[in-house]
């Protein structure tokens, strides 16, 4: 899964409020751009938005199931800060945002092979 992060432009297909203040942002992903997006259990996505300027930039945890071919991420409110008060008060279903391919090492270690036993008898 060693791929080069990169910034594709995908538009937000749905905002779920999970709490009075937090959301569940959505991502369209174009059947072209699906294996970029793949993803592992514990990955992030790093987000950034015109709206508010190229410098800042966020991540969030997926909060899918991998595999599930859904990209979501859970974005809480902090009082003024530039993501979250954008994505919880101005963010709408159609808007695009650029969104980094998933990154993040901290994820499930790949099941080891069983050692091949000696079987006694
Ligand atoms: C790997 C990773 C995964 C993450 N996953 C999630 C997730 O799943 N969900 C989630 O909600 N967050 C997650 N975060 C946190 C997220 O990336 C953001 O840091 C968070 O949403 C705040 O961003 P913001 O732009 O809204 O706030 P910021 O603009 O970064 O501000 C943060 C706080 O600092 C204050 N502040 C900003 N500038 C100043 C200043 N000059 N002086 C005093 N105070 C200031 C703001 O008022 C605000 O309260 C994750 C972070 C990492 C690193």
């Amino acid at each position: 899964m060693a791929r080069h992060a990169v910034f594709h432009r995908l538009c937000v297909s749905d905002i779920e409020w999970l709490t009075d203040d937090a959301v569940a942002v959505t991502f369209d992903v174009p059947p072209d751009l699906a294996d970029d997006y793949s993803f592992a259990p514990g990955q992030h996505l790093t987000v950034r938005s015109d709206a508010i300027g190229d410098d800042v930039r966020r991540n969030y945890s997926i909060c899918t199931p991998a595999g599930s071919g859904r990209l979501r991420i859970g974005v809480k409110r902090l009082a003024k800060g530039a993501f979250s008060e954008h994505a919880l008060s101005r963010l709408a279903v159609g808007d695009e945002l650029d969104v980094m391919t998933p990154s993040g090492r901290f994820t499930p270690m790949r099941k080891r092979p069983e050692p091949a036993g000696v079987q006694i008898e």
